[in-house]
């Protein structure tokens, strides 16, 4: 298995060679699970994809047609040893490089709240929103945003729960949190992170009053448990705009920001994205 790696190793090392004559820009300074990357083209590419390969999983990232960056996630589930990071254009492979995880230790909470039994309407309505939800975060679309870096969604940022968490709920139900929590007041203003497009802004079963930011490239961001929204579908906001105040609604156990950030529908740390430039 150590031969086989190192012979691996020898490979990239080629082909990052390689790669470095073509002219491209690679972004990575984490890589953790839930890291986000980003490769920078010399020129708009008609068709572009990032490719991770991990454990005979493959996980694709599309670019946006006619876009000179492409924005790709050392997903979730990529958890130790190595993974394959490929750049494809108009089909043909332009990058490839092999990459060490660098783990991360995950808290395991427990949460008690109330929940009805899934079943009947009930589920129709979770099962909706969760295609609903799915669809709007895989949506690739022009660029919307100008900004390097993410305005922080609240004044003050405490986080409660980071991303990742194991929990479980009830004493049974496993789940991961796949935002990061931050403690608030009721009624405290909520920010855009990035300008963009408000893409969604309703009340669902359990991520309550919640707004979907669609930032272009692939790139969303969720805010959720509001007490209020104060924008609509379809609207244009720019970075630092107050979209809402936070609340405790759908399953929450009290007032808090929950905070999600995706590419292309995976979930990435907002945490780490905090400290990149974008
Ligand atoms: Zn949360």
């Amino acid at each position: 298995m150590k031969a086989f790696l190192s012979v691996l190793f020898l490979i990239a090392v080629f082909f990052s060679s390689v790669a470095s004559g073509e002219n491209l820009k690679l972004y990575l300074p984490f890589t953790y699970p839930g890291s986000l990357g980003k490769f920078e083209l010399n020129r708009p590419v008609e068709e572009s994809k990032v490719v991770i390969g991990y454990g005979g999983k493959r996980y694709t990232f599309k670019g946006e047609k006619g876009a000179k960056e492409v924005f790709f996630v050392i997903p979730y589930g990529v958890q130790k040893g190595v993974f394959s990071l490929s750049l494809y254009e108009n089909g043909r492979r332009k990058f490839f490089k092999l990459e060490r995880v660098r783990p991360k230790h995950y808290r395991v909470s427990k949460i008690w709240v109330k929940t009805r039994p899934l079943k009947g309407e009930l589920l129709q309505r979770v099962i909706r929103e969760g295609r609903l939800l799915r669809r709007i975060l895989h949506q690739v679309t022009p660029k919307k945003f100008h900004e390097d870096k993410l305005y922080p969604p609240l004044k003050k940022l405490s986080i409660s729960t980071p991303f990742g968490a194991k929990r479980i709920i009830n004493g049974k139900k496993r789940s991961i949190h796949w935002g990061t929590d931050f403690r608030a007041k009721r009624g405290t203003p909520v920010f855009a992170s990035l300008s963009g497009k408000v893409v969604l802004a309703r009340r669902l079963y359990f991520t309550g009053n919640t707004v979907v930011i669609d930032h272009g490239l692939g790139i969303h961001t969720l805010y959720a448990h509001l007490s209020k929204i104060t924008v609509r579908e379809g609207q244009r906001v720019r970075a630092g705009q107050v979209i809402g105040k936070v609340g405790s609604t759908g399953r929450s156990t009290g007032p808090h920001l929950h905070f999600g950030f995706y590419v292309e529908g995976e979930r990435v740390d907002p945490m780490i994205v905090m400290k990149e430039k974008l």
